[in-house]
């Protein structure tokens, strides 16, 4: 169970700071507040039922369970969350018609529904989705837009000394600041954003991201503004239709698609270890100095900074690290929580759960996220600097991640067999003439791991 007291420093300033600063508005718009410090919700409501016996509590539908539960017993009433575009019934109507939960398919009646990039009945440009044109490493000898910074205030000072931590300026606390971000990513990286959307790369910690993810989680931003503000500029024409339909997919489609999965699946959901992985977390994740290999050092390192990373290192690095070493979903779930600006319950168990460490056995994605060093040396420069050699899967210079995805793979062979999208990969086995000696060498290296020496 994840605590507020473990939280990243950054995540904790950005969504205190956020919440006086809120508070602070109101109060300048002409209401009353009352901002209270309490153990937890379920207390500072009691503190103002003590105030106020005959008062009735009203809430936004909650991020989690667990919360939901609380003020439930409360007596809390809630009404619907508008901080999404997709009302739960309706959501549950959709999955409830479906076979299988693809999200292309959602994201098509998203399109529809909701008339995002249409011309008629079909989408602008002929095509729904323009994934393929997403995929391009990143750019050498690029000079990347200068990032955002936002000036703390006085607010953002007394959070910071009560936190007692030295704030970044990299999160905005305000309305106004996450609009200025958002204006920054329509200006500066939207144009660039779907052809780099998958590259990660040592010179750049956010590439062409929009980096809005904690402001439309907690409200500072709506999604539809920004999909108001991301079609508009593309109906001026600067804007091509890869980087537009791609904003625009994860938007409507995957953030909706995560939250209405998280509520259809069920509370249980986020138990599931049906690839039955033990491991216990591994040291590298809280310390970047416990591994040799260039990229999760790097991107641990970039957490540790900014509580951030983009969706490829959460992806393709941690979860897959967490993925083919057989590391406990629960362990990496519970870690993710505490050190990501933009966690939510509602929005890591699904990506986890489901996309990141295939712990649900296959009920969201059709297949695992497991890639070797190939993938990563083609869509990030990390491999050039590092002491493992993406190409080798066996021998001391190996890189951990070509021989783990292996061992993974035949570790899971007669799962995966019967999984016609992964039949390709698991057949792949047969052509190693080193299995042996790489089932051995995947040994050293979780080990390794384990103690931190790799
Ligand atoms: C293992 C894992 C854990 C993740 N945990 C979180 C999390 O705790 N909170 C969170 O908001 N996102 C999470 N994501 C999704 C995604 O990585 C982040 O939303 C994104 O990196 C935020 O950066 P950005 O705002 O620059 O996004 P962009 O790449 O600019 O995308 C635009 C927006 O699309 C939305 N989005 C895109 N993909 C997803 C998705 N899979 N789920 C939900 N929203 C999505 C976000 O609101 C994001 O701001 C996770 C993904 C994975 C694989
Ligand atoms: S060689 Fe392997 S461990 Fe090193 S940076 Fe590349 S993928 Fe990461």
């Amino acid at each position: 169970m994840v605590s507020g007291a473990d939280w990243h420093p950054e995540r904790l300033f950005f969504l205190i700071s956020s919440a006086r600063h809120f508070a602070a508005e109101l109060r300048e718009a002409g209401f009353e507040v009352r901002y209270l410090k309490a153990a937890n919700t379920a207390a500072g409501l009691q503190e103002i039922k003590d105030e106020f016996s005959d008062i009735t509590f009203l809430a936004a539908e909650q991020s989690s369970y667990r919360l939901t539960r609380s003020l439930t017993e409360f007596g809390v009433e809630f009404v619907e969350n508008d901080f999404f575009l997709t009302p739960r019934t309706l959501f549950k109507s959709w999955a409830d018609s479906q076979k299988s939960y693809l999200m292309e398919n959602f994201y098509r009646k998203q399109r529809v529904r909701l008339n995002v990039l249409m011309e008629g009945d079909g989408p602008i440009g002929g095509q729904w989705n323009y994934d393929k044109d997403n995929r391009l490493p990143p750019p050498k000898n690029y000079t990347w837009p200068k990032y955002l910074e936002h000036q703390r205030d006085a607010i953002d000072l007394v959070v910071a000394a009560e936190l007692k931590m030295s704030p970044t300026t990299i999160w905005a606390t305000t309305r106004k600041g996450a609009l200025a971000q958002l204006n920054y990513f329509i200006e500066h990286h939207f144009e660039k954003f779907g052809p780099y959307e998958d590259a990660m790369a040592l010179d750049s910690w956010s590439l062409h991201h929009s980096v809005l993810s904690p402001y439309i989680n907690n409200g500072l931003l709506h999604p539809s503004e920004v999909i108001d503000a991301a079609c508009a500029s593309f109906y001026k024409g600067k804007i091509p239709i890869e980087s537009a339909e791609g904003f625009v997919r994860q938007i409507i489609g995957w953030r909706e698609y995560i939250n209405g999965m998280y509520w259809f699946l069920g509370e249980d959901y986020r138990e599931n270890n049906q690839l039955s992985a033990n491991r216990e977390l591994l040291p590298l994740f809280t310390d970047p100095t416990k591994t040799s290999m260039n990229c999760m050092k790097s991107i641990v390192g970039d957490i540790k900074e900014r509580s951030w990373v983009h969706h490829i290192p959460r992806l393709m690095l941690l979860s897959n690290l967490a993925l083919i070493t057989g590391t406990n979903p629960q362990q990496f779930l519970d870690w993710m929580r505490r050190e990501f600006i933009d966690a939510a319950d509602w929005v890591m168990v699904p990506n986890v759960i489901g996309m990141g460490v295939h712990a649900d056995g296959g009920q969201m994605m059709s297949k695992p996220y497991a890639a070797g060093g190939a993938y990563i040396s083609r869509m990030s420069n990390y491999c050039r600097g590092c002491i493992y050699n993406p190409k080798l899967r066996v021998g001391d210079d190996a890189c951990p991640f070509t021989t783990l995805y292996w061992d993974f793979l035949d570790r899971h062979k007669e799962t995966f067999i019967k999984n016609h999208r992964m039949g390709q990969q698991v057949n792949g086995l047969k052509r190693l003439s080193d299995l042996d000696e790489l089932k051995h060498r995947a040994q050293e290296v979780l080990s390794g791991l384990e103690k931190g020496e790799i």
